[in-house]
């Protein structure tokens, strides 16, 4: 551990090597062995795109070798695999996630394709003049601007609900809010700014007693804790591939099946119809009522490896390490004069928001990837939030599989000289 680190008392010992393999595991990640700036990469930055690992990559590559073709239609060999190989990952992800029936998962893009499909159709068919939707201060903006372009075109309300300083969701105040003219909750499961992993069991069981249709974005949770939709009983959850150590360009959206069925048709085109006539057409149920067109299905291909991967690793392993992580983090930076971390929520995942005094969270970011460390700054596609707590900008720090404690002792080293550097 190294000497600048300090003023500290005895750090928390991050897991034993014995239950988590970091280096076996760093492994299977090419990019975490390259060098930016001629310094070892520490890699950082997981909540805005996890890194990928080898068997992602091969997934894809194979698939576009030697087994590329059309998927549904084809009455080929290759098209036969192709499709075999695609609706393996659909129940795959309902594994994943505890799902009820495959046909409850539907690919999308990513997170905010997700949250779109859902308030263009469920706005066209629940939502009207006097409703209210319900969000939270910390959502990312693709949970807050698809409802605030919905609620102009319908002369429905958005309700927000408010955070204590220490980045916990105001609970008196959410149960105020929750009224019988919500018709949606759309919240977030962690936020992706300060960390904080939200009682969304317990709001989603009041949300129901007011008959409101529960939306979870789980775009920074599925990758780091075990996510079950059954248990906590949301009725639709918004999911990135690429945050989850999948390929980029491709997310899931899981929706209730008879609430996927009530929906009308997002976009439309080949794939989803069961006829088309001039006068009319029919359409498929879901899933397949959501996919119109070609899909991703390399990128599919893709997640059902890192799929495979996080379950051989173990998701109750992977959150156990990563909490050892960001306890460890927490009290290294915790010593660092003059830094300040924003968001103390009880629960909270391995996201660590801070600022460091008279100094730019962008020259922060700028000081560190000279020395190798990639972290985010700015304000993180979640400006209300930052706005609610007087606050432009800060640096972030996020954790995944693949990060270690020395990584963090050097992060800490190099914050130590940061006001230095500046010339403060
Ligand atoms: N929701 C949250 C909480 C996020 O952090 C992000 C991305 O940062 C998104 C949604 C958008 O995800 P995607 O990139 O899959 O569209």
């Amino acid at each position: 551990m190294s000497a600048l680190a300090k003023p500290l008392s005895t750090p928390p010992s991050p897991a034993p090597q014995s239950e988590w393999n970091v280096e076996a595991v760093r492994v299977d990640f090419p990019i975490l062995s390259t060098r930016v700036y001629n310094r070892p990469l520490i890699y950082f930055d997981n909540a805005a795109t996890t890194q990928k690992p080898l068997v992602v990559v091969d997934a894809i590559s194979n698939y576009y070798l030697y087994g590329n073709a059309n998927i549904h239609r084809g009455v080929h060999y290759l098209s036969e695999k192709a499709t075999d190989a695609f609706e393996t990952v659909r129940h795959q992800v309902q594994t994943f996630i505890g799902a009820r029936s495959a046909n409850e998962i539907v690919f999308v893009r990513g997170a905010t394709e997700g949250l779109n499909l859902l308030a263009a159709t469920l706005g066209r068919t629940r939502v009207k003049s006097g409703d209210e939707i319900l969000i939270s201060i910390m959502e990312h903006h693709s949970n807050i601007v698809p409802w605030q372009l919905l609620c102009e075109q319908t002369g429905a309300r958005l309700v927000v609900i408010p955070m204590h300083a220490n980045g916990e969701l105001d609970q008196a105040a959410f149960e105020k809010l929750l009224t019988p003219r919500t018709r949606i909750l759309a919240l977030t499961h962690v936020s992706n700014s300060i960390g904080s992993i939200n009682p969304v069991k317990h709001m989603i069981q009041l949300a129901h007693r007011q008959n409101t249709v529960v939306i979870l974005d789980a775009a920074q949770s599925v990758a780091h804790m075990p996510i079950d939709v059954q248990d906590l009983d949301c009725d639709f959850m918004v999911l990135s591939g690429h945050k989850l150590y999948g390929p980029t360009g491709i997310g899931m959206l899981y929706g209730k099946g008879s609430l996927l069925d009530s929906l009308p048709p997002y976009q439309s085109g080949g794939d989803m119809i069961s006829s088309v006539r001039i006068e009319k057409s029919t359409f498929h149920k879901a899933p397949q009522k959501f996919e119109a067109g070609t899909p991703h299905i390399a990128g599919v291909l893709g997640l059902g490896a890192a799929l495979d991967y996080l379950t051989r690793l173990g998701m109750a392993a992977i959150a156990t390490y990563e909490n050892s992580l960001l306890a460890y983090a927490t009290q290294v930076l915790t010593g660092i004069p003059h830094l300040r971390i924003i968001g103390q929520a009880r629960e909270k995942s391995g996201i660590i928001s801070f600022t460091i005094d008279d100094v730019h969270p962008h020259d922060i970011g700028t000081i560190l990837d000279r020395s190798g460390i990639a972290i985010r700054a700015g304000h993180h596609c979640t400006m209300p939030l930052w706005e609610s707590l007087g606050i432009v900008a800060t640096a972030r720090v996020s954790l995944g599989l693949y990060n270690t404690p020395g990584e963090i002792d050097h992060l800490a080293e190099t914050l130590n000289g940061v006001r230095k550097v500046m010339g403060l």
